[in-house]
């Protein structure tokens, strides 16, 4: 389900940009958008950082 569009920063390159806001498995969590400058899939919402380890795992599952 797409909630909008939020801004998301790429752990790889710090580059913040906005991207869909997609509901990751029914949960509070994004699908993580592959960063427009680096291609990489490690990035997260800003609003998120503070579930860092949380994504980490989700990157994993993502590779
Ligand atoms: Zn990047």
């Amino acid at each position: 389900m797409i909630r909008g569009t939020t801004l998301f920063i790429c752990t790889k390159c710090k580059k913040v940009f906005l991207a869909p806001d997609i509901e990751y498995g029914a949960m509070v969590y994004s699908v993580p958008m592959p960063c427009k400058r680096c291609g990489s899939r490690r990035t997260l919402p800003v609003l998120q950082l503070p579930y860092y380890a949380v994504y980490k795992k989700i990157w994993k599952t993502m590779e």
